[in-house]
């Protein structure tokens, strides 16, 4: 059968509207905001603090619900979706990365990894050689015994990459993933992410104000009086 370019965006926001009710006045965060991810593709979300840009990746990653418009993956509208089914395409389809690691902390690198995998239903034996490769592959493969408490930022933020890539999600978000760490440990972590990207084709859209790490992207987005405006 002949190859065909993936023609869908992985996740397409249609329209997005949210809005926040503060005592007497409404703020108005997205209004009518469209964005398309695309496979394989890294996109940087530089805006200021407050415009935004946590509430858009909270929406894509069917965290929150927006007041009006409407979220696909993979082509597929997920408004009309119970909470069950949602959180079924945020396990499989969706990988979720924070400023900070948010590891479960009595448990090591490779269980950390391991647990996405096994709510999914996976064998042990299979997440645990799943979740070795995913950590050797990050550089962590002599940390895998290692709690979050026995690991550097650098190191605690690849094990939160490493997990939230287990499940081989369509889409990773990343809210401000390297906003905690000293410039050359955000290299670091930024590396990996775009690494993930190039062998996994997943689609990328990571918060950031680092212009820098913005600039080595595929393409580089902003939130602006409740758009999603295209930069350069
Ligand atoms: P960013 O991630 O770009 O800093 P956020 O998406 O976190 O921005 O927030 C955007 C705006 O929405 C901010 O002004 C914030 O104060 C407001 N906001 C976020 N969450 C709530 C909430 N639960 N209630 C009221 N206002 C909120
Ligand atoms: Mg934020």
């Amino acid at each position: 059968m002949e190859e065909v370019a993936e023609e869908v965006p992985v996740v397409y926001l249609h329209d997005i509207k949210r809005q926040y009710v503060q005592g007497e006045s409404v703020l108005t965060i997205l209004g009518g905001a469209k964005l398309a991810l695309w496979a394989g593709q890294s996109v940087a979300l530089v805006a200021p603090s407050g415009s935004g840009k946590s509430t858009l990746l909270h929406i894509a990653g069917l965290l929150e619900h927006p007041d009006e418009g409407e979220v696909y993956i993979g082509g597929t509208a997920t408004s009309g979706l119970s909470d069950a089914e949602r959180t079924q395409i945020r396990r499989t389809d969706i990988g979720f990365v924070y400023q900070s690691h948010r590891l479960l902390p009595e448990f090591s690198a490779l269980e950390n990894v391991m647990l996405p995998q096994m709510i999914r239903g996976l064998k042990r034996s299979e997440t645990v050689s799943r979740s070795k490769e995913i950590l050797d592959y990050l550089g962590l493969g002599d940390r895998i015994t290692h709690r979050p408490a026995e690991l550097s930022g650098g190191e605690q933020q690849r094990v939160a990459i490493a997990r939230a890539v287990a499940n081989a999600p369509r889409v990773l978000l990343a809210d401000e993933p390297t906003g905690n760490l000293d410039p050359h440990t955000a290299d670091h972590v930024f590396q990996a992410l775009m690494q993930l990207v190039r062998a996994t084709q997943v689609a990328m859209l990571i918060a950031t104000h680092n212009m820098e790490l913005a600039h080595r992207m595929d393409r580089r987005v902003s939130i602006q009086d409740g758009q999603v405006i295209e930069l350069d």
